[in-house]
């Protein structure tokens, strides 16, 4: 099987087999074993379409542990349609696992999102605005993450959100893997690696 041999537990690949998913894309193959190792943070090249979705979305559920009460992987993305998107590809990627997963996007009543953070969610996926208002809110805790992703990290910096992205990154453990994908890569992106990420590797597919 060739996601076995990137390091994908039986249960996930019984997922990645109702989902149809027979073989991994490139960028799977770079990112799936450095993630699941935590050998080291990555910057990603890649657009839309090459699979980079499930090429962060797997690690986090290989490693996730459900039931912990602290959110152990974040996902920043710039708009609340990618937010859903993702959260859904990551619950259909988790198979049997139990972890929470759920979108955080501003536009829905926050009192929803509220209830859903007391029920317990393991992976916070969402926008850079309503993650840090929750976060000053005192209702998201990042002390445990295990993952950090930016995703489509050049639209996030377009948009106007670096302050934000930066107040939530430096709330979370630095003890954490990070990972950003972004589709072009100014300047601006490798600062945030600088400043956010210990060693880190860039991949290009
Ligand atoms: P993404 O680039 O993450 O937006 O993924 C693009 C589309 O490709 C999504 O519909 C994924 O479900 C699908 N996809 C991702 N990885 C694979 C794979 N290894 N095999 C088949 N389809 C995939």
């Amino acid at each position: 099987d060739n996601f076995r041999i990137l390091g994908v537990s039986e249960q996930t690949l019984e997922a990645l087999r109702a989902k149809g998913f027979e073989a991994p894309s490139p960028i799977q193959e770079l990112t799936i074993p450095k993630l699941i190792s935590g050998e080291c943070d990555l910057v990603g090249q890649a657009q839309t379409g090459t699979g980079k979705t499930a090429a962060f979305g797997i690690p986090i559920i290989e490693l996730g542990e459900p039931g912990l009460r602290k959110p152990q992987a974040l996902v920043l993305a710039p708009t609340r349609e990618l937010s859903i998107q993702i959260a859904e590809e990551l619950n259909s990627l988790k198979g049997k696992n139990e972890l929470r997963i759920a979108p955080f996007y501003g536009g829905q009543a926050i009192e929803i999102q509220l209830q859903r953070l007391r029920d317990g969610v393991d992976v916070v996926i969402g926008t850079p605005g309503r993650v840090l208002d929750l976060m000053r809110r005192g209702k998201l805790d990042f002390s445990a993450l295990r993952f950090a992703v930016l995703d489509e990290a050049d639209e996030m910096l377009d948009m106007g959100f670096i302050e934000e992205i930066e107040a939530i990154l430096s709330e979370t453990t630095p003890d954490k893997r990070m990972l950003m994908f972004s589709a072009t890569m100014p300047p601006e992106i490798l600062k945030i690696a600088g400043q956010f990420m210990r060693d880190y590797e860039v991949i290009r597919t």
